[in-house]
């Protein structure tokens, strides 16, 4: 085996070299080049292209970069990246980055002859999402037919490829039609750190190009959802906890706009919003039954629906974590304070030596547990929905968690805010401007769902669904009449034909 001596006086050398004064060192380490590896060529000089140059020379690759004007951009390059004309690049290179905008990828057609039979990396971007073709990786291969063109790297950005992969995203997308080239190119994100993730054939690129233009996708619905279940909520407390007294026995209690209604308002939404993870399962399950096969395809909505349950979920766990932060810091404020000396005080001036209330005493006892078990059983959901954590465990556990241990979550919120209730639901004088107690209105959904549930516990429900998701058919159930003499009854039922 061959092995590189360090002389020295080599070792005095910088590990990649600034050009220009006294050519100072750099944090990037660069080793020797390999004779057989191929050398890289990167088109274009711009913010890419020099991070992409760093990273490769520090990877030990031998890199040439073509400039249409290579004396302006020698300077902003590792002293061990030959900085040269497009056409000199072209023709030196194995392999070629094309780091330049889509919109110019046509300017580079005087390069064909010297590009033909070299693989060609379009690490281009789109500007918007775009659902129909041609990508820009198409296009690239349409105007360079003879030439291999791989997808990739586009996900990347110079940033990341500067500071090396330990700190950012490290899967490269890469697609391609020629498997060859695609395995080359695979070859050198593994060199640099990266991992090289397969997309298949270059028909996927748009799908690869859009991916970096996504803003939350999945998170839009649920947040929308979130905020305006938020807005309704702290609007009804208001209307009922301040507006009400205001207007009609004139009693100033806007000081518990920012504290108390949002305390109401927090749980509201984390308990419609757990409720919302599990309707759409319901929904799911019961059309199922409805149609008697699972292979009808659900409403575009409900699809959408089942699988934003994480986020969804994530949602309800915020606003139920913050509902805790907001109840600590209850006795805090001063307003509590003064409400607490008062009723002492108006206790001592009536006499009262005993103020404990046996069945109030239990109630927030038990309002109390069951909430903070409730917290703990979503806190429990929330962590094995990171990819992370749910990749060490296995469906049927992931399943456990998600689905049982979801649903006692549902039940235990929902008794949480039972609890609270308590019996205030008949009483005439909690229903302010006919206004039915917050509570009332936010137990509709989780009661709902847990009945709906419970439904599906049914044996003869319960069977049925569990057929109908090992592929029983109800279409496929076929009735026959048998004759009068063979059969008592005259009908036969055969499942399954
Ligand atoms: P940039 O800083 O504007 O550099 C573009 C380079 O293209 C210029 O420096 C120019 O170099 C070269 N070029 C060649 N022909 C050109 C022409 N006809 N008109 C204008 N410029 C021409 O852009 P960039 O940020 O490096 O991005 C380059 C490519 O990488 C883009 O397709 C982008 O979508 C993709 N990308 C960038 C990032 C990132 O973080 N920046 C991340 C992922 C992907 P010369 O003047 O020396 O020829």
């Amino acid at each position: 085996m061959a092995c590189k001596c360090i002389m020295p006086d080599e070792m005095s050398k910088p590990l990649i070299r600034e050009r220009g004064e006294g050519g100072s060192s750099r944090h990037l380490e660069a080793p020797m080049s390999d004779p057989g590896d191929p050398v890289i060529g990167i088109l274009g000089t711009g913010d890419f292209s020099r991070s992409l140059a760093r990273r490769l020379v520090a990877s030990g690759y031998q890199v040439v970069v073509g400039s249409r004007t290579p004396k302006r951009s020698v300077a902003l390059f590792p002293a061990e990246a030959e900085v040269t004309s497009q056409m000199e690049a072209a023709s030196q290179a194995d392999l070629i980055f094309v780091a330049i905008f889509s919109e110019h990828h046509s300017t580079l057609m005087p390069l064909k002859s010297v590009l033909a039979g070299k693989t060609l990396v379009d690490v281009s971007n789109g500007l918007h999402i775009s659902q129909d073709g041609p990508s820009n990786a198409e296009m690239l291969a349409d105007f360079f037919p003879e030439s291999c063109v791989v997808k990739g790297f586009n996900t990347i950005s110079a940033w990341t490829l500067q500071m090396g992969p330990q700190d950012g995203n490290r899967q490269v997308f890469l697609c391609s039609d020629s498997q060859k080239a695609k395995n080359s190119v695979k070859q050198i994100c593994h060199r640099m750190g990266f991992i090289p993730v397969d997309m298949g054939l270059l028909s996927s690129s748009l799908e690869v190009e859009n991916l970096p233009l996504y803003l939350f996708p999945s998170w839009r619905v649920p947040i929308l959802c979130t905020l305006s279940l938020f807005i309704f909520f702290y609007l009804y407390n208001f209307l009922r906890d301040v507006l009400q007294p205001y207007i009609t026995a004139g009693k100033s209690s806007f000081y518990k706009m920012p504290i108390e209604i949002v305390n109401v308002t927090l749980p509201s939404v984390a308990l419609v919003m757990l409720a919302l993870v599990y309707l759409p399962g319901l929904f799911a399950a019961f059309l199922q039954l409805w149609w008697g096969t699972k292979y009808n395809r659900f409403p575009g909505r409900l699809d959408r629906w089942l699988v934003t349950r994480k986020q969804f979920g994530l949602c309800s766990f915020l606003c139920a974590v913050l509902h805790a932060i907001y109840s600590l810091c209850l006795p805090l404020r001063k307003s509590a304070r003064f409400k607490l000396i008062n009723m002492a005080y108006k206790q001592v001036k009536a006499g009262v030596e005993d103020s404990w209330v046996d069945e109030e005493v239990w109630r927030m006892e038990l309002y109390l547990s069951v909430g903070i078990m409730a917290l703990g059983l979503l806190s429990l959901l929330a962590v094995t929905s990171l990819p992370s954590v749910a990749s060490t465990v296995n469906w049927r556990e992931f399943s456990f968690i998600q689905s049982t241990l979801g649903y006692c979550a549902l039940f235990m919120a929902t008794v949480h805010t039972l609890l609270y209730g308590w019996n205030r639901a008949f009483d005439a004088s909690q229903y302010r401007f006919y206004l039915p107690p917050t509570f009332v209105l936010v137990l509709l959904l989780p009661i709902l769902v847990l009945l709906g549930r419970l439904a599906l516990f049914v044996p003869c429900v319960a069977g049925r669904l569990r057929q109908i998701r090992r592929g029983w058919e109800q279409s496929r159930h076929i009735r026959f009449t048998l004759p009068a003499e063979d059969c008592r009854n005259g009908l036969e039922d055969i499942s399954n034909v």
